[in-house]
């Protein structure tokens, strides 16, 4: 008898067994049940949603419904060739390519589910490299919209007995027989126990919350970098698949996202991002402040248009650390806050209370006080502040640059209060990660393929799709879009990715 006879549900052809409910696993379980396979959906969390529960969840695609209703012309073509020039041509283009030539399709996949998308999209977003055409979308409730229109359809296959859904339960390890996957090693409160499948996939996430296992694939120079995403990356699908000689990308690559603030009562960790970060994308705001490190030097032109650009610099900087300095007169000048969230819940008067009472501002009345308080040299600091006033003079006589190429100049600093937001630069999604084929199969280090075993999403790498840089909608986007490539596949034994077709409705051999 077969796994999927043994399992008892009409018609069912597979048995799969999906580790994670984020985007990439959700998109995976939904697609393969749908098409008729029994999935084991299994999270180590209570609720399912993964990394949704915290992302922008800014989706990147092109020639959709949505863009040609705002009369924007695109091609897939054309979102490809803008992938390799801000990836700076690192993508693998086998999985890249595959990914970008259905993500519009998922973004219409998710309009026809009812996905709420926010009035300005499709948009430029400002936060990474720039698109050259509007193809970025987003939810009005970021990546949760996402969950509010997927987690329906999975409780519809989980009552109509094609999914089920272990919450609460872990994967401990792979099971393996005579070099084939045949099912995992779980752990609830049940105790341990074994599910088997034809095929394991694992959407299991990323590792940057394992800081650990992150610094093993991280330069050297960003070992001070923060953790600023959810725990549950831990890496552990990445870890399973290496016990079984799976091999594993180790690019060198690493860029942080910047603004967010180190948590005074978590070590290592930002504060949470739902909740604040400093807004650095001048598209966003005019910068008022002066940037130092922690020698008290400038280092970037704080109005930069390239997000990449101030990245880079940033990780050169001792620690990884950069102090936001700036004075009263911002405060009672600039309209919106430094501090932000997605909620927009930080208005200029909430701000400005939180300079004086924050334990993430520090406040003085004085540059020599507040480079004391920051532990900066105060002659270095002085010398910043006077250098960058006499920048606002001389930009106000000659329209000049300074050093940096900066061109904003609000006004001088002078306080009578100062001002500084530490932040350090941080880690959200993993680069490195699980070698696959481009249908998703884990390699091992010869080349060979784990038989069994296939992986989506984080789990394989940012840099399989962004390259050496970030890439807007370049995680979440190719986690689903690829997830329901191959959900279809495992249900319909068509194995080869790149020949599914994803506009039409999953055949559903159980005629469900
Ligand atoms: C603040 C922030 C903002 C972001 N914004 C964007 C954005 O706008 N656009 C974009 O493209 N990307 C963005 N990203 C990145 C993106 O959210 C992720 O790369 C993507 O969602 C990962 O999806 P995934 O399905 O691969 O993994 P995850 O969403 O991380 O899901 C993995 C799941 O596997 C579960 N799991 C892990 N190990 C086990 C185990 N052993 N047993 C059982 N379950 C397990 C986890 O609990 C989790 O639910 C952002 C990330 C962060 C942190």
């Amino acid at each position: 008898m077969s796994l999927a006879e043994a399992s008892g549900v009409a018609g069912a052809s597979r048995v799969v067994v999906v580790v994670g409910t984020g985007g990439g696993g959700l998109a995976t379980a939904l697609e393969a049940s749908a098409g008729g396979a029994l999935v084991h959906l299994v999270e180590k969390q209570d609720e399912m949603g993964g990394m949704l529960h915290i992302a922008n969840g800014e989706f990147s695609g092109a020639g959709t419904r949505r863009q040609a209703a705002h009369g924007i012309e695109d091609s897939t073509e054309r979102h490809l060739g803008e992938v390799r020039r801000i990836s700076h041509d690192r993508i693998r283009e086998d999985l890249a390519g595959l990914s970008v030539t259905h993500q519009g399709e998922t973004v219409d996949w998710l309009d026809d589910l009812g996905f709420e998308f926010h009035p300005d999209c499709p948009g430029l977003i400002h936060g990474h490299e720039v698109y050259e055409v509007p193809r970025t979308y987003w939810g009005v409730e970021h990546g949760r919209s996402v969950l509010k229109v997927l987690l329906p359809l999975v409780q519809e296959q989980v009552d109509a007995g094609r999914i089920v859904l272990h919450l609460g339960t872990r994967m401990t390890q792979l099971v393996a027989q005579e070099g084939r996957v045949v099912g995992i090693e779980v752990e609830n409160s049940d105790g341990l126990q074994v599910l088997r499948g034809d095929t394991v996939v694992l959407a299991t996430g990323g590792y940057d919350a394992n800081v650990a296992l992150r610094n093993e694939f991280m330069p050297e120079h960003c070992a001070d970098v923060i953790v600023g995403c959810l725990d549950h990356a831990q890496g552990e699908g990445l870890l399973a698949a290496r016990e079984l000689g799976a091999d594993v990308t180790r690019d060198g690559i690493f860029l942080p996202v910047m603004g967010q603030i180190p948590d005074p009562a978590r070590p290592d960790h930002a504060v949470d991002y739902r909740v604040a970060f400093v807004e650095m994308a001048p598209a966003y705001r005019t910068p008022h402040e002066i940037w130092v490190n922690s020698e008290g030097r400038r280092f970037v032109a704080e109005d930069t248009r390239s997000p990449e650009i101030r990245e880079r610099q940033l990780i050169q900087q001792p620690g990884n650390l950069m102090h936001v300095v700036f004075d009263s007169r911002v405060l009672e000048t600039a309209p919106v806050s430094l501090i932000r969230n997605p909620s927009d819940d930080w208005t200029p008067q909430r701000f400005a209370q939180a300079c004086e009472t924050s334990p993430w501002i520090t406040a003085a009345d004085s540059p020599a006080e507040l480079a004391d308080a920051l532990g900066v040299p105060a002659d270095a600091l002085a010398q910043e502040i006077a250098g960058f006033n006499a920048d606002v003079a001389a930009w106000a006589d000659t329209g000049a640059a300074d050093q940096f190429g900066r061109t904003t100049f609000p006004g001088t600093l002078e306080g009578p209060r100062w001002y500084a937001i530490t932040t350090v630069a941080s880690s959200i999604l993993s680069r490195d990660g699980l070698v696959t084929d481009a249908d998703l199969r884990v390699l091992r280090a010869d080349g060979s393929v784990i038989e069994g075993l296939r992986a989506v999403g984080e789990v394989i790498g940012n840099n399989a799709f962004a390259g050496d840089n970030y890439v807007g909608g370049m995680s979440v986007t190719p986690a689903m879009t690829l997830g329901r490539l191959l959900g279809r596949s495992l249900a319909s034994g068509q194995p080869h990715l790149a020949d599914v077709d994803l506009t039409s409705a999953p055949s559903n051999p159980t005629g469900a």
